[in-house]
């Protein structure tokens, strides 16, 4: 099989124009960049209002491992299995953040047959997104320290500002740093840090707004310091909303590109998945709905924080909710959570698959608790035998009652997800029950976070620690008591232990510390270390990347 890279340069793409026909979006409503990608104008978005919606499926997984479980090419695969079998279909995905790619050698446009084209561009620039996040984060940050340079009329007290700045890559250097030195001239000096671009808080509101004016209202409450007497200031009190709501006025409109197979596919926002909700753009999932019969859309991680976090603050918050929902598991990773390394999945292993069930198990029971039907796709790989697919076949049939199917859109592209294409129709087209949330959004912040920790991770219980207790406190005082929660855990595990495969339960989750998201609307719960500025490794794919004597990139993916 050829690299994807060769796959994707292989491929003719459509001119986008007749990518956006398929949907009926006409010519004049597009913003080319080049001729294979474009963005859809908020006009024609408005004019949608209204319109009937399609059908929603979300696409998640079992808990990650380092085999790879393959969501944003199941999405893609499934995606044109549906339009193959006749269902008008668009895919909603994120958009790559540019630190990794100089990382980790691979790409986050999906892979083999089911990929979103053109990936060179969709994994670099794009269409300036991310610049433009950055851009609106940074312009706060200035006018944060402005303001104080400036008499500091809101009694902000610069021990206590919130707000840091950003930059999308990779840069270990930038996490902590004192800023404001050499003088008068350039204001009180402070310790400050970096995050990288997709764990700005402006990036969660992107792709939670509903519009424009709902970005502006969101932005606005953001919380991005405290005074001296511990009130919370917002960005609307330094007035950076209105400039900040016009460096994103045109990134918010969705970006329209095409999969291997012509189909549309949106690519809109990326938010991390730990410290935000790791999903696209409500704007693009919401035109998906409106222009076709299905809208296929990811969640990041695994289900128990990628669909808890969809289902229990982008569903609650916009009124979204999916038709069906597919887990996505492979051979391999359920091998490594039944207790087999890496280096030792070659070769049959049906007693490591069936212990290894027990974390698909968890997590079809967790998604099948909001009142949601579920299919598993197995992303089959060539290495994965007849019988063990036939194993967690019987396996899921037995003991949940729950339809698995052997999807092979890596290699086949969407002929391969036909049959899964066929599963979600019918479930789709079956009895709707209304979603049942992991818990009520009038609950106590506390019993929010102790409920998606019994529930969903199979925890005895919860442990505040006593600084996150009182920032818990102050925030139901301040009026957020009411926000839903982001849970800010390892993805590898049900529990906070990355180590402890498969399905624990009885653990302890220790809440170390609480964020408050006012703008995007969610208080993020830190359970352990998580990084907000992740570093390069020692031997980055940067090294070798570089254009080779035709003007291709060369050792991106
Ligand atoms: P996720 O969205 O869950 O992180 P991706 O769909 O991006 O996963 O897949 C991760 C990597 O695994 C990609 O490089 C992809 O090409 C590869 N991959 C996915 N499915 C298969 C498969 N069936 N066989 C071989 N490689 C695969
Ligand atoms: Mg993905």
């Amino acid at each position: 099989m050829p690299s994807d890279i060769e796959i994707a340069r292989a491929a003719t793409l459509k001119p986008i124009a007749a990518v956006a026909e398929k949907l009926g979006v006409p010519e004049d409503a597009l913003h080319n960049y080049g001729k294979h990608i474009a963005k859809i104008d908020h006009g024609f978005i408005q004019s949608l209002d209204g319109k009937p919606e399609g059908k929603l499926v979300l696409v998640t997984a079992i808990s990650p491992t380092p085999a790879g479980e393959g969501k944003t090419t199941t999405t893609v695969g499934l995606s044109d299995g549906l339009n193959r079998i006749g269902k008008r279909t668009v895919a909603c995905l994120r958009e790559p953040s540019l630190g990794p790619c100089f990382g980790m050698k691979g790409g986050a446009a999906g892979g083999g047959k089911a990929q979103v084209v053109p990936m060179e561009q969709i994994n670099l620039h794009f269409t300036g997104d991310f610049h433009a996040i950055t851009s609106a984060h940074s312009l706060a940050a200035a006018l944060i320290d402005n303001h104080i340079y400036w008499a500091n009329e809101l009694n902000i007290d610069v021990r206590r500002i919130h707000w840091r700045r950003v930059v999308d890559m990779n840069d270990r250097a930038l996490r902590a740093i004192n800023q404001s030195l050499g003088g008068v001239a350039n204001g009180f000096p402070r310790e400050d840090g970096f995050d990288i671009t997709v764990a700005s808080e402006v990036m969660a509101v992107f792709c939670l707004a509903k519009d424009l004016a709902d970005l502006e209202e969101r932005l606005g409450r953001i919380v991005i310091a405290e005074t001296r007497d511990r009130k919370p200031v917002t960005l609307a009190q330094v007035k950076a909303t209105g400039a900040m709501t016009v460096l994103l006025k045109d990134a918010l409109q969705p970006n329209l590109v095409q999969t291997l197979e012509g189909n549309p596919a949106l690519i809109h926002g990326g938010p991390f998945a730990n410290i935000a909700h790791g999903c696209n753009s409500v704007i693009a999932t919401r035109t998906g709905l409106r222009l076709a019969d299905y809208t296929v859309t990811e969640a990041g991680f695994g289900a128990d924080l990628g669909a808890e976090k969809f289902l229990d603050i982008k569903c609650r918050q916009t009124g979204l909710q999916p038709s069906a929902v597919v887990i996505v598991a492979t051979i391999r990773a359920l091998k490594m959570h039944g207790g087999v390394n890496k280096k030792d999945l070659a070769g049959e292993n049906l007693d490591a698959l069936e212990k290894g069930f027990a974390n698909l198990e968890r997590h079809v029971k967790n998604v099948r608790s909001f009142g949601l039907p579920v299919v598993v796709g197995v992303n089959h790989f060539f290495q994965d035998t007849d019988a063990e697919h036939d194993k967690l076949k019987e396996l899921c049939r037995d003991k949940l009652q729950v339809e698995a199917i052997t999807c092979k859109h890596w290699a086949e592209g969407g002929a391969g997800a036909e049959q899964l294409a066929q599963a979600v129709v019918k479930l789709a087209e079956g009895e709707q029950k209304p979603l049942t949330f992991a818990y009520e959004t009038e609950s106590k912040l506390t019993d929010k976070i102790k409920a998606i920790a019994t529930k969903l991770y199979g925890a005895a219980d919860i442990q505040v620690e006593s600084k996150a207790a009182t920032k818990l406190a102050g925030f139901e005082k301040d009026g957020y008591g009411q926000l839903p929660i982001c849970m800010a855990k390892t993805q590898y595990s049900f529990s906070t232990d990355p180590t402890l495969m498969g399905a624990p339960s009885g653990h302890l989750v220790s809440v170390r510390d609480v964020r408050l998201s006012a703008g995007a609307g969610f208080v993020v719960v830190i359970c352990g270390e998580i990084m907000t500025m992740p570093g390069l490794p020692k031997v980055p794919a940067a090294d070798n990347i570089r254009l080779d004597a035709n003007g291709q990139i060369d050792g991106l993916f």
